[in-house]
């Protein structure tokens, strides 16, 4: 079978020129163009058809999936030479995607992201693995039609017990109007209640793979947490914007004394509390202290009394969810963290991270900074990183996380 439903359609190619500027960065592998980067198409297109990009000399440039409803109107499959996008084609992809992975993975830790969008050649398509269920979280219409193939080619390769779709919110109208599967709904294998659970790093976590953020949990910090398991003993912790718990959990592993988990949400405090009742049998976690607050953090921040923790984890959601909100966001994350940094005991230490994309790492890092002059207080930088290895980022967009570690004294 072909993988391209415009295959069998009888319109004519949908070819299209572009902006020489926009030649270039397609030609330096970006996986991009925007609308104003066309130069002219022969044809009305189609969401989710596959558009021809030819190059100022009628050249095969590059194939993608075309979006007429979307200022991000090409995603490039493929650059180079032609191709024929062919289910052989996208299995290589998997495989290579798969393959990165290899020396990731291991016996303990079961939660992993096999696929990372674009920076794996998989546009707008996310897959993650919760130990024997796997999640496919589509953010573009063009795999609502290629959902068949998704879900032949990804069960018989990865042979899951489950196999879940979760679908972007501007996805959920359009598959509901395609008749599509929609989104929490079970591809393949056996009907879920409720939530899965999985390894990271030795430690028991739940995902609610259903109905979740993202696809359940958020994978991406799993390096950051790690970090904070060793120096975490003896301390007392803050989870500032704690979700279900990933940075408390290994605290208390490290040897917290105690964790306090502080987020808006009373769903994520509960799967935090269970997610600690499945670590029982560590005797570190056992004996960590464990205390939840429901409260807007901005400001239970604000209010807080000084110098009670010996870390704080401070990891907002995206404070700029577009361009027009960053330096709005810039402040905000200046203020958090002068906060937090307000917060932490002589001696203490200040986890700070960033999951905006609009906002780059010098401009997060350079409001830290800011922050911690501002403190009037003595401080080192103990470490900054990026992305875990199996959320790698080919493009600069695809860079949102980054952490700044600071020891105030
Ligand atoms: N650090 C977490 C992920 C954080 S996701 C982890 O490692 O898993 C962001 C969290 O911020 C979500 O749980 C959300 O409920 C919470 N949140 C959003 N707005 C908030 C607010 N104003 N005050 C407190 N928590 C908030």
């Amino acid at each position: 079978m072909v993988a391209d439903p415009d295959s069998i359609k009888t319109l004519p190619r949908l070819k299209i020129s572009l902006r020489p500027t926009a030649e270039s960065i397609v030609r330096g592998g970006h996986p991009w163009i925007y609308s104003d980067s066309i130069r002219s198409q022969n044809r009305e297109g189609e969401a989710g058809e596959l558009a021809v990009i030819y190059d100022r000399r009628d050249k095969f440039l590059a194939v993608g999936f075309f979006d007429p409803d979307s200022p991000l109107r090409v995603r490039i499959l493929h650059v180079g030479k032609p191709a024929t996008l062919d289910e052989a084609w996208w299995q290589a992809r998997l495989d290579e995607a798969l393959g990165h992975r290899e020396t990731i993975a291991d016996a303990r830790t079961s939660g992993l992201r096999l696929i990372n969008g674009e920076s794996d050649g998989w546009p707008g398509l996310v897959l993650d693995r919760y130990d024997t269920t796997l999640v496919l979280k589509l953010y573009t219409p063009a795999w609502l039609s290629r959902l068949t193939m998704l879900e032949r080619m990804i069960t018989a390769t990865l042979q899951p017990e489950r196999l879940i779709l979760r679908l972007s919110r501007n996805l959920q109208v359009k598959a509901a109007a395609q008749e599509c599967p929609g989104d929490g709904q079970i591809l393949y294998g056996p009907t879920l209640e409720g939530v899965v659970t999985f390894l990271e790093s030795g430690l028991h976590f739940e995902a609610d793979v259903l109905h979740g953020q993202k696809t359940g949990f958020f994978l991406d910090q799993r390096e950051n947490r790690r970090r904070v398991e060793g120096f975490a003993r003896g301390a007392d912790v803050l989870n500032a914007f704690s979700f279900t718990g990933g940075f408390s959990l290994y605290a208390a592993r490290g040897g917290a004394k105690s964790v306090t988990d502080l987020d808006i949400s009373a769903h994520a405090l509960a799967a935090a509390a269970r997610n600690f009742s499945l670590n029982l049998a560590n005797p570190q976690v056992a004996a960590c202290e464990h205390r939840t607050i429901q409260a807007d953090a901005f400001k239970w921040l604000e209010k807080a009394s000084p110098s009670q923790f010996d870390v704080v984890v401070m990891d907002p959601p995206s404070l700029a969810k577009r361009e027009t909100e960053r330096s709005g966001a810039i402040q905000a994350y200046t203020k958090l963290n002068a906060n937090g940094i307000r917060l932490l005991k002589p001696g203490g230490v200040l986890v700070a991270a960033s999951c905006s994309a609009h906002v780059s790492t010098e401009e997060f890092f350079g409001a830290v900074r800011l922050a911690a002059n501002k403190s009037g207080r003595r401080f080192d930088e103990l470490d900054t990183t990026r992305h875990a290895p199996d959320h790698h980022a080919s493009f600069p967009e695809a860079h949102y996380l980054k952490c700044l570690y600071l020891r105030v004294f």
